[in-house]
Protein backbone atom coordinates (compact mmCIF):
# COMPACT_ATOMS: atom_id res chain seq x y z
CA UNK A 1 0.00 0.00 0.00
CA UNK A 2 1.18 3.61 -0.43
CA UNK A 3 2.80 5.25 2.35
CA UNK A 4 1.04 8.17 3.94
CA UNK A 5 2.40 10.91 2.07
CA UNK A 6 2.29 9.71 -1.37
CA UNK A 7 -1.42 9.09 -0.50
CA UNK A 8 -1.57 11.98 0.94
CA UNK A 9 -0.58 14.11 -2.26
CA UNK A 10 -2.30 12.13 -4.42
CA UNK A 11 -5.59 12.42 -2.45
CA UNK A 12 -4.92 16.63 -2.24
CA UNK A 13 -4.60 16.44 -5.75
CA UNK A 14 -8.06 14.69 -6.12
CA UNK A 15 -9.53 16.86 -4.00
CA UNK A 16 -8.76 19.90 -5.45
CA UNK A 17 -8.98 18.76 -8.90
CA UNK A 18 -12.68 17.99 -8.15
CA UNK A 19 -13.13 21.81 -6.80
CA UNK A 20 -10.93 22.95 -9.65
CA UNK A 21 -14.24 21.55 -12.43
CA UNK A 22 -16.98 22.19 -9.94
CA UNK A 23 -19.31 24.16 -11.23
CA UNK A 24 -19.91 28.09 -10.34
CA UNK A 25 -23.36 27.95 -9.61
CA UNK A 26 -24.17 24.09 -8.78
CA UNK A 27 -27.90 22.38 -8.40
CA UNK A 28 -28.61 21.68 -4.67
CA UNK A 29 -28.83 18.57 -5.90
CA UNK A 30 -24.95 18.16 -6.77
CA UNK A 31 -24.38 19.98 -3.41
CA UNK A 32 -26.01 18.05 -1.29
CA UNK A 33 -24.19 14.83 -2.93
CA UNK A 34 -20.95 16.94 -2.71
CA UNK A 35 -21.43 17.16 0.65
CA UNK A 36 -22.29 13.43 1.23
CA UNK A 37 -19.12 12.81 -0.76
CA UNK A 38 -16.89 14.55 1.67
CA UNK A 39 -18.65 12.98 4.46
CA UNK A 40 -18.09 9.22 2.72
CA UNK A 41 -14.17 10.19 1.59
CA UNK A 42 -13.67 11.11 5.33
CA UNK A 43 -14.76 8.10 6.46
CA UNK A 44 -13.02 5.57 4.03
CA UNK A 45 -9.73 7.86 3.94
CA UNK A 46 -7.64 4.76 4.13
CA UNK A 47 -5.49 6.63 6.62
CA UNK A 48 -7.17 6.12 10.23
CA UNK A 49 -5.65 8.98 12.11
CA UNK A 50 -6.05 11.12 9.42
CA UNK A 51 -9.43 10.23 8.45
CA UNK A 52 -10.77 10.29 12.52
CA UNK A 53 -9.23 13.69 12.54
CA UNK A 54 -10.61 14.48 8.87
CA UNK A 55 -14.15 13.46 10.30
CA UNK A 56 -14.09 15.82 13.36
CA UNK A 57 -12.83 18.94 11.19
CA UNK A 58 -15.88 18.39 8.79
CA UNK A 59 -18.53 18.34 11.77
CA UNK A 60 -16.72 21.19 13.55
CA UNK A 61 -17.98 24.67 13.13
CA UNK A 62 -15.61 26.21 11.00
CA UNK A 63 -14.87 23.14 9.14
CA UNK A 64 -18.45 22.05 7.97
CA UNK A 65 -17.89 22.27 3.95
CA UNK A 66 -19.55 25.22 1.55
CA UNK A 67 -20.27 24.18 -1.63
CA UNK A 68 -22.56 26.05 -2.72
CA UNK A 69 -20.04 27.54 -5.66
CA UNK A 70 -16.79 26.78 -7.10
CA UNK A 71 -15.03 29.51 -5.37
CA UNK A 72 -16.45 28.94 -2.19
CA UNK A 73 -15.84 24.92 -2.10
CA UNK A 74 -12.15 25.80 -3.63
CA UNK A 75 -11.48 28.12 -0.48
CA UNK A 76 -12.87 26.22 1.57
CA UNK A 77 -11.03 22.99 0.25
CA UNK A 78 -8.12 25.16 1.03
CA UNK A 79 -8.78 25.80 4.34
CA UNK A 80 -9.38 22.18 5.08
CA UNK A 81 -6.04 21.04 3.43
CA UNK A 82 -4.61 24.14 5.38
CA UNK A 83 -5.85 22.58 9.00
CA UNK A 84 -3.26 19.44 7.86
CA UNK A 85 -0.78 21.50 7.03
CA UNK A 86 -1.12 23.14 10.46
CA UNK A 87 -1.35 19.96 12.40
CA UNK A 88 2.01 18.53 10.59
CA UNK A 89 3.76 21.96 11.01
CA UNK A 90 3.80 22.55 6.95
CA UNK A 91 3.61 26.08 6.26
CA UNK A 92 -0.11 27.57 5.42
CA UNK A 93 -0.79 27.79 1.48
CA UNK A 94 -2.31 31.45 0.47
CA UNK A 95 -5.85 30.29 -0.57
CA UNK A 96 -5.79 33.34 -2.74
CA UNK A 97 -4.24 31.26 -5.21
CA UNK A 98 -5.78 28.30 -4.88
CA UNK A 99 -7.20 28.39 -8.36
CA UNK A 100 -3.73 29.51 -9.49
CA UNK A 101 -2.62 26.62 -8.34
CA UNK A 102 -5.35 24.04 -9.26
CA UNK A 103 -7.12 25.56 -12.39
CA UNK A 104 -5.93 28.17 -14.13
CA UNK A 105 -1.94 27.62 -13.81
CA UNK A 106 0.79 29.58 -12.39
CA UNK A 107 1.56 32.61 -14.35
CA UNK A 108 5.19 33.17 -15.32
P1 LIG B 1 0.74 18.08 0.33
O1 LIG B 1 0.27 18.63 1.64
O2 LIG B 1 0.30 16.70 -0.04
O3 LIG B 1 0.29 19.11 -0.81
C1 LIG B 1 0.46 18.82 -2.20
C2 LIG B 1 0.54 20.14 -2.95
O4 LIG B 1 -0.64 20.88 -2.74
C3 LIG B 1 1.63 21.06 -2.45
O5 LIG B 1 2.85 20.81 -3.06
C4 LIG B 1 1.12 22.46 -2.77
O6 LIG B 1 1.42 22.83 -4.10
C5 LIG B 1 -0.38 22.28 -2.69
N1 LIG B 1 -0.95 22.79 -1.44
C6 LIG B 1 -0.43 22.75 -0.19
N2 LIG B 1 -1.29 23.26 0.69
C7 LIG B 1 -2.40 23.63 -0.01
C8 LIG B 1 -3.64 24.22 0.36
N3 LIG B 1 -3.91 24.55 1.62
N4 LIG B 1 -4.54 24.46 -0.62
C9 LIG B 1 -4.29 24.15 -1.92
N5 LIG B 1 -3.13 23.58 -2.33
C10 LIG B 1 -2.19 23.32 -1.37
N6 LIG B 1 -0.70 13.14 6.88
C11 LIG B 1 -0.33 12.85 8.16
O7 LIG B 1 0.84 12.55 8.42
N7 LIG B 1 -1.26 12.93 9.18
C12 LIG B 1 -2.56 13.26 8.95
O8 LIG B 1 -3.37 13.28 9.87
C13 LIG B 1 -2.96 13.52 7.60
N8 LIG B 1 -4.25 13.81 7.30
C14 LIG B 1 -4.63 13.95 6.01
C15 LIG B 1 -5.97 14.16 5.71
C16 LIG B 1 -6.39 14.25 4.40
C17 LIG B 1 -7.84 14.43 4.11
C18 LIG B 1 -5.45 14.15 3.35
C19 LIG B 1 -5.90 14.22 1.92
C20 LIG B 1 -4.11 13.97 3.64
C21 LIG B 1 -3.68 13.87 4.95
N9 LIG B 1 -2.33 13.68 5.28
C22 LIG B 1 -1.97 13.45 6.58
C23 LIG B 1 -1.27 13.78 4.23
C24 LIG B 1 -0.64 15.18 4.23
O9 LIG B 1 -1.64 16.20 4.18
C25 LIG B 1 0.28 15.40 3.00
O10 LIG B 1 -0.41 15.04 1.82
C26 LIG B 1 1.59 14.61 3.06
O11 LIG B 1 2.25 14.88 4.27
C27 LIG B 1 2.52 15.01 1.87
O12 LIG B 1 2.77 16.41 2.00
P2 LIG B 1 3.46 17.32 0.93
O13 LIG B 1 4.31 18.27 1.71
O14 LIG B 1 4.09 16.50 -0.13
O15 LIG B 1 2.31 18.20 0.24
Amino acid sequence: PPDVETLGRSSWTLLHTITASYPPRPSPALQRDTTTFLSLFAQLYPCWTCAEDFQKYIASDNGRPRVSSREEFGRWMCEAHNAVNEKLGKERFDCGRWEERWRTGWKD
